[in-house]
């Protein structure tokens, strides 16, 4: 057994002080993670806290630090530090490395691990939601599927990475500045060789059986604007899948304009949930209680 499988056992069975895990980010106060990370802690009985650890930038250094501390199980990441994270730490994974991006650190022992589950949590929700197929693997396939990406920030990065790993038919992103988009086609590409097209321009964008419409942008968070005009969300097949990663609103104009249309929609709830989830399990090596988070989701 591990010195952290260790560490678990005795915080469990009440031995040593509360265990600490929080989310690294500037704002962090918004966050839904607490109430869906505490739950799952308090259903497995682990005597541990989920808490907000704001950090403007001048702190992370420290921050990081922090998170070898023997009480400390790791951190979320969150807005700005997602990449600012990487150089400090000992270990990222191969995902995560790609993606450019951390949003779970995990210390073992002394050494701080890096890894992304936006990517895999997306593929996760995608599938809860009837997309793909669970491989004997494990993993999830979206071979068939023709992925119309919204953005190409963070949060995009790992939607194009997930989807170029899980083998869909083709990848379009879209992207206000056009550079970026084609900058991120050109990484994905050297992991992924279906067909890929980087646009600044939704007119452009054409239909394909079975299209799924990933907004990875803000555009929707505030107010009636949609990231895709509704001439243009018209075009797409009647099976065409629209999953908005915002959650709040819990439903975006894009996704009433998609519903409205007689189009499959969902929000970014169940990304949150579901990366969630893989970061618990990431921390205490134990399966999520996922009901337990998305009931506490749900509250
Ligand atoms: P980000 O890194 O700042 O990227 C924002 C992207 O949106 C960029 O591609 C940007 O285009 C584009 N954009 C911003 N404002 C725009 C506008 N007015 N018109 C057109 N495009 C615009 O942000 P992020 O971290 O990727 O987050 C994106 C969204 O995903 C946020 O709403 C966030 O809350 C959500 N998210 C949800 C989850 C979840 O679990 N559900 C996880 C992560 C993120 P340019 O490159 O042209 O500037």
């Amino acid at each position: 057994m591990s010195t952290r499988d260790d560490e678990l056992l005795q915080a469990t069975s009440g031995v040593t002080s509360r265990l600490r895990v929080g989310l690294i980010g500037d704002p962090v106060a918004h966050s839904f993670s607490p109430r869906m990370q505490q739950a799952a802690f308090d259903a497995l009985k682990i005597q541990a806290s989920y808490e907000l650890w704001h950090t403007p930038a001048q702190q992370l250094v420290e921050r990081v630090r922090s998170l070898c501390e023997k009480d400390c199980l790791g951190a979320n990441v969150t807005i700005p530090h997602k990449q600012a994270v990487l150089p400090l730490l000992d270990k990222v994974d191969p995902l995560a490395a790609r993606i450019g991006a951390v949003n779970t650190i995990v210390r073992r022992d002394k050494y701080l691990h890096g890894s992304n589950t936006d990517a895999p949590g997306l593929l996760n929700a995608l599938h809860e939601h009837g997309l793909g197929k669970l491989q004997s693997d494990g993993k999830i396939s979206l071979r068939e599927y023709t992925v119309v990406l919204l953005g190409a920030g963070g949060a995009a990065r790992a939607a194009a990475f997930a989807v170029a790993e899980a083998g869909v038919e083709r990848l379009v992103i879209l992207n206000r500045h056009l550079e970026r988009a084609q900058l991120l086609g050109e990484e994905v590409q050297q992991y992924y060789d279906g067909p890929l097209f980087s646009l600044s321009d939704p007119s452009l964008l054409v239909s394909h059986p079975a299209s799924i419409i990933i907004n990875a942008t803000p555009v929707g968070m505030h107010g009636d604007i949609s990231p895709l005009l509704a001439d243009v969300l018209a075009r797409f097949d009647q099976d065409t899948f629209v999953y908005d990663m915002i959650y709040n609103p819990v439903q975006t104009y894009l996704l009433s304009q998609a519903h409205t249309m007689g189009l499959r929609t969902a929000n970014g709830l169940s990304m949150l949930l579901h990366q969630g989830a893989l970061s618990f399990s990431l921390w205490t090596n134990q399966s999520a209680p996922l009901e337990v988070m998305r009931a506490a989701l749900a509250r």
